[in-house]
């Protein structure tokens, strides 16, 4: 027998939930790609997410996926032969510089590991061994979706600039934009992606880049330019060449009702919604640890994402068993470990459109699922949940 019915939940760090207005926005015709409407709709989008990548510079709206919007990144910023600089704390930054090493870049990955950030000043010291600046971008990202890692990406713009080192700085908020601070401008970001799958509430197949004067430059010169992506095709006056060929309509229509409702709530509530409601998964996954068998991937509490918690699981036990357990029984599809974590490790999404009642929904169905499995864990990890909301949630 199961306790499933209605509507799956899903507990992924992508897709997510999408609100029933995202979904119903898409319920209509298409409109004509070269109509005024049409111009508008993307002159406004382009316009808010400058405004959500917090910069002055240029956004750019792509058909294509997070990997789509990566390879965007680093076509229009680098020639065949560049020197780059990948900094590891998970998976995405690794993978973003493997396309980067199949599109010819000459590829260096900054060693960190799967349980923590990126450590600043290892940036640093690498960065002033390199005197005659070979070295001409750096990509990193704000939340590894793998590990769960935060980087400081405030923290490692300045130590950027304190170097004095001029290579540019390649931020992916894929997993982060509109859950927390993001400063393009003011972290001295020179490009930073996102997609809309995740934090943005919308449909996989948007992808996003923001570039500054810097990236613009760089951009003259960079010799993997190629048609589709180019910024310089895209920055000519007719609509349709905005979106290098026929306009995603519907997706944009889902986008502009996903970042209309950000707004409702406002940016600053929402980096509040997800930071209250990532301590709520983080009091329960800690008082289950205290079983011996669970636990944080990330040691330090600091570098802990406030999008997705990625949870061990040792002594032979199963993760693969408990997702299984609150999927089929209970309709909860939690995140899988990926990379180094297969078969170590589940994820507890919390990014975007996620409330009170689903995480603590989700937690619930983890600790049923912990104790028919006679998996070992500390008791009341929900109680711990509601504990934190009841008092950090003020009446
Ligand atoms: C999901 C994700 C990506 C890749 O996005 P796709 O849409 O799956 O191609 C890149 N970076 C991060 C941090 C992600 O979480």
């Amino acid at each position: 027998m199961t306790v499933r019915a209605g509507r799956e939940f899903l507990a992924i760090p992508g897709p997510t939930t999408m609100p029933d207005e995202v979904l119903q926005a898409m319920h209509r015709p298409a409109l004509d790609i070269y109509s005024e409407e049409m111009v508008e709709l993307t002159q406004g989008l382009l316009r808010d997410l400058s405004r959500i990548f917090a910069t002055k510079g240029k956004s750019y709206i792509y058909i294509a996926n997070g990997h789509g919007a990566w390879e965007a990144v680093l076509s229009n910023v680098l020639s065949r032969g560049d020197k780059i600089l990948v900094l590891e704390s998970g998976r995405f930054a690794i993978n973003w510089g493997n396309a980067a090493e199949a599109m010819g870049a000459d590829v260096e990955v900054l060693k960190g590991d799967w349980r923590r950030a990126v450590r600043i000043g290892e940036v640093e010291e690498r960065l002033r061994q390199d005197k005659d600046h070979k070295i001409k971008a750096i990509l990193v990202v704000q939340v590894d979706t793998a590990s769960g890692a935060c980087n400081d990406i405030e923290a490692l713009g300045k130590a950027i600039k304190a170097t004095g080192h001029p290579a540019l700085y390649l931020v992916d908020a894929v997993a982060s934009l509109g859950c927390m601070p993001f400063e393009m401008d003011a972290w001295g970001i020179d490009v930073a992606m996102s997609g809309s799958q995740k934090g943005l509430m919308t449909p996989p197949g948007l992808g996003f880049c923001a570039i500054n004067d810097r990236a613009r430059e760089a951009h003259k010169k960079a010799n993997m330019r190629t048609p589709y992506w180019d910024w310089s095709e895209r920055d000519k006056a007719e609509n349709y060449r905005i979106y290098g060929g026929t306009a995603p309509v519907h997706l944009l229509f889902a986008l502009r009702k996903a970042i209309d409702m950000i707004d409702e709530e406002g940016l600053e509530n929402a980096f509040l919604r997800h930071r209250l409601l990532a301590e709520a998964v983080r009091r329960a996954v800690s008082t289950w640890s205290e079983g011996q068998v669970v636990n944080f991937n990330i040691s330090e509490a600091a570098e802990r994402s406030n999008t997705v918690t990625t949870v061990l699981m040792g002594n032979s036990y199963r993760p693969a068993d408990l997702q299984r357990y609150c999927k089929e029984k209970c309709g909860v599809v939690l995140g899988t470990g990926i990379g180094e974590l297969t078969g170590q490790a589940f994820r507890i999404a919390h990014m975007g459109h996620v409330n009170a009642p689903m995480i603590l929904g989700t937690l619930g169905v983890i600790e049923v699922g912990l104790q028919a499995l006679g998996i070992p864990h500390g008791k009341g990890g929900v109680e711990a949940a509601i504990g934190w909301l009841g008092s950090n949630v003020p009446a």
